[in-house]
């Protein structure tokens, strides 16, 4: 495993026919950040802000929140990072802030719902953002965005911040802007939200999750929430093309993107960047390696054509074996 890490290292994701895919990392501490390198990652495509958080007692300073992901930043040398703000509620509860009780806490006050409803907590961690996007390539993106308006809501506390930022007297940087695309309103109106962003990163957890209406975290419907379903393959097709007509790039960061099978399908619907855990990342390239980009777009559009999850799994296992 050592030497094969070391390899896809080496190696910058591609087709076999030479298409680029970024082949990045899911992270969610500084130790995380250190091991995707020496995986292979070619910078982080999600890095899951809230678990810096949650460790605390008290709300991190923005001057500790600054160091946080300069470090993060400063272990990829040089490697792009996508700060994701942060996504807590749903499961993810935060010591320091009063949370309502949710009777279906998924359905809730999570992600940019509960950044928005704490504006304050917000602007401080996006003040940070920018301050360590002034010696970094970082780039910011929101989680569980629904609708437009929520989008229009943090961009102008975003320009608040930075604003506030640059009066306090620090250099601040131009970070893209994306969002997650994990709800079902998201992709109807990624037309929409196309027009106010850089980038979309598909996350295929959450997006399964409420597609079927189906909890990520409950065992007695873990067959349901099957992200290789044609139901979560059809969303993202819609959501590449649109992203593809405004000239936004899209990515996924969900669990899909780490599977040797799900990343080929996902390259094939017009995905350029893929994240995940970083063990994952040597067995991705490789796959991605083994198809031109016509052959993944090939497969892509048969399994779109089937009718659930089990089919694309076993079909593409046999496209997997005899590629
Ligand atoms: C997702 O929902 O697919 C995702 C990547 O975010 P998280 O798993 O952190 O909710
Ligand atoms: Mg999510």
């Amino acid at each position: 495993e050592e030497a094969e890490a070391r390899r896809a290292a080496e190696q910058e994701g591609a087709t076999r026919d030479g298409v680029r895919i970024e082949v990045a990392a899911n992270v969610r501490r500084l130790a995380d950040a250190e091991s995707a390198v020496r995986f292979g990652a070619e910078g982080v495509g999600l890095l899951r802000t809230e678990f810096l958080f949650m460790a605390r007692r008290e709300a991190p300073s923005e001057a500790l929140q600054v160091q946080m992901y300069q470090a993060v930043a400063e272990a990829l040398q040089g490697r792009p990072v996508i700060i994701r703000t942060l996504d807590v509620g749903g499961d993810k509860p935060l010591p320091f802030v009063e949370m309502p009780r949710e009777a279906n806490p998924f359905l809730g006050q999570r992600g940019i719902r509960f950044s928005l409803a704490h504006p304050d907590l917000f602007k401080t961690q996006l003040r940070a953002i920018l301050r360590a996007a002034a010696t970094h390539p970082i780039h910011l993106m929101f989680p569980m965005v629904s609708t437009v308006d929520e989008v229009r809501q943090a961009r102008a506390l975003l320009d608040a911040a930075r604003r506030e930022a640059m009066e306090a007297g620090h250099d601040v940087g131009t970070p893209q802007v994306g969002i997650m695309v994990e709800t079902p309103s998201a992709v109807w109106l990624a037309d929409h939200l196309a027009t106010l962003v850089d980038f979309f990163s598909i996350g295929t957890n959450d997006l399964t999750q409420y597609l079927f209406a189906a909890d990520r975290t409950n065992p007695h419907v873990a067959e349901l929430a099957d992200p290789f379903h044609p139901a979560v393959l059809r969303a993202i097709t819609h959501t590449a093309r649109v992203a593809g007509e405004h000239g936004v790039w899209v990515g996924v960061c969900g669990e899909l993107a780490g599977d040797p099978l799900g990343a080929v399908l996902l390259v094939g619907l017009g995905v350029r960047e893929l994240s995940m855990n970083p063990p994952a990342i040597p067995r991705v390239k490789r796959a991605l390696g083994r198809f031109t980009l016509a052959e993944a777009q090939h497969l892509a559009q048969q399994a779109l054509t089937l009718e659930d999850g089990k089919a694309v799994r076993a079909w593409g296992a046999e496209q997997m074996r005899n590629s």
